[in-house]
């Protein structure tokens, strides 16, 4: 397979610049996008080219197929990395790419296929051995059979959306009287935010940790696992603090969940950076919750503790390349990111877009932050606001939250309001620092951390 000589960059904000940077160590010149409310932004100075794409709303400009398209050939990109959001999970997009002998740099749409809607996922995972968290297979017709079901495995019970992403469409049940609100609102945000208001059900798991595995797959078949990630800081389902090794794995689990990962993605044929996320209760069974099929936010902290480029990785498999290493990279020390969000903690975590006055970032030894702005730069109000990740590198987990909390006193933004005193609170915190931290960690200590 011939070296890409060109990669369009379907993608805004950090992530573009994320993949700019390597495409630049790699000697690969670079073509962005953009939409009207980004012609000023740090993705489209950075880029050796740039093309206007349309009106700020991401529907008509970084969501438009065929403009993207024409702007790779009219621009010779031979190669489209999406990043993650917009059109990396979309396989009519790579089916496309396909089409116009363009190499889209992630998994085959096939795989894709077979892990975009949850509902099929789960059949496919159940099929290939994969532990499920409990629930139905497929999409529930109505409220009446929902409700039956729900009564069938016991309250609580979570709805959740087929085509779901974005901790969009999923709603806690805890008992019959709110089955009928809660059926209702998680249909119509399914189908506001996917198209889609096919929602399923899964039995509510108590506390559980979010604990996600990075899987890479080369072309010939060689798929293996690096790591996990722990992601139970969370916010409306939203990841916001995420490190890795995570605290409450013991090797034989950590081994356990590679392999089981691992599994998961060959079962799909899956080639390129993938993440298996899994649920680990209270007595550390752990059950397959989605597989997402792209580089996700949380990436830098699996590169700080391998020492691997995972977006390099990315382009040289797409290249045909094998993978490097075999069996899994084993990590070293201990990596915590935390996101970086234009948003107002004390106004119930209202985005807060604006003119960025001011702006001095963190550094040191260490330290990392992947940020898509600058001063001077107006954050748009169409896209998500996270405007950086912040991320650190130590020897030991104790002394990685020492450092971030360093970093984080570094951060000065005037003119918009983040989130980093709620970040700071997190880290401080002494259940986060105790490490056994669970998906309802945020929420219950929600008025002590803002
Ligand atoms: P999305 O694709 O919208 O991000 P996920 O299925 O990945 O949704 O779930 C996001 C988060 O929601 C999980 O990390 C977890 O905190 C919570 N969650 C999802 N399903 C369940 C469940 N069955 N029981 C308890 N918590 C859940």
């Amino acid at each position: 397979m011939p070296k890409i000589r060109k990669i369009l960059i379907a993608n805004r904000g950090e992530i573009a610049i994320r993949v700019m940077r390597t495409c630049k160590e790699l000697g690969i010149p670079t073509v962005a996008v953009y939409s009207e409310a980004d012609r000023s932004a740090l993705h489209v100075r950075m880029a050796d080219q740039a093309y206007f794409v349309g009106p700020p709303p991401s529907r008509e400009s970084y969501l438009v197929q065929e403009r993207i398209l024409e702007v790779a050939r009219h621009a010779g990109a031979d190669a489209i990395h999406p990043g993650y959001g917009f059109l990396s999970e979309n396989a009519s997009f790579v089916r496309a790419c396909e089409k116009a002998g363009i190499t889209f740099i992630g998994p085959p749409a096939s795989a894709m296929d077979a892990m975009g809607e949850k509902t099929r996922a789960r059949q496919n995972m159940i099929q290939a051995g994969v532990p499920v968290v409990p629930g139905t297979t497929e999409p529930i017709a109505t409220q009446e059979e929902a409700l039956a079901y729900a009564q069938k495995i016991g309250f609580p019970v979570m709805l959740k959306a087929a085509g779901g992403g974005g901790g969009k469409g999923m709603r806690k049940v805890e008992k019959t009287e709110e089955f009928d609100s809660a059926w209702r609102s998680a249909k119509s945000e399914a189908l506001n935010a996917f198209g889609n208001d096919a929602v399923y059900i899964e039995k509510y798991l108590d506390k559980p940790h979010h604990v996600e595995i990075q899987v890479f797959a080369d072309q010939y078949g060689t798929t293996v696992h690096l790591g996990e990630r722990e992601c139970s800081a969370q916010r409306r389902h939203q990841k916001v603090v995420e490190e890795t090794p995570s605290p409450i794995l013991t090797p034989e689990l950590r081994a356990q969940m590679g392999e089981v990962a691992v599994k998961a993605a060959k079962a799909v044929n899956y080639v390129g950076a993938g993440t298996v996320e899994f649920l680990v209760d209270a007595h550390r069974n752990f059950y397959f919750l989605e597989m997402n099929t792209r580089l996700q936010v949380e990436h830098p902290v699996t590169e700080w503790v391998t020492g691997l480029d995972l977006v390099a990785l990315q382009i040289k498999v797409a290249e045909g390349e094998k993978l490097p290493f075999t069996s899994t990279v084993p990590p070293r020390g201990h990596s915590i990111e935390v996101r970086i969000y234009a948003e107002d903690p004390a106004r119930n975590f209202m985005p807060s877009p604006g003119k960025i006055q001011y702006l001095r970032v963190p550094g040191g030894p260490n330290v990392r932050d992947d940020s898509g702005v600058f001063a001077g730069f107006t954050v748009p109000n169409f896209y998500d606001p996270m405007i950086s990740k912040l991320s650190v590198w130590a020897p030991t987990r104790a002394e990685a939250i020492a450092r971030a909390q360093r970093a984080l006193s570094e951060y000065v933004v005037k003119g918009i309001t983040t989130n980093t005193r709620y970040l700071k609170a997190i880290l401080a915190h002494p259940e986060f620092a105790g490490g056994d931290y669970d998906t309802s960690f945020l929420t219950r200590e929600h008025t002590v951390l803002l």
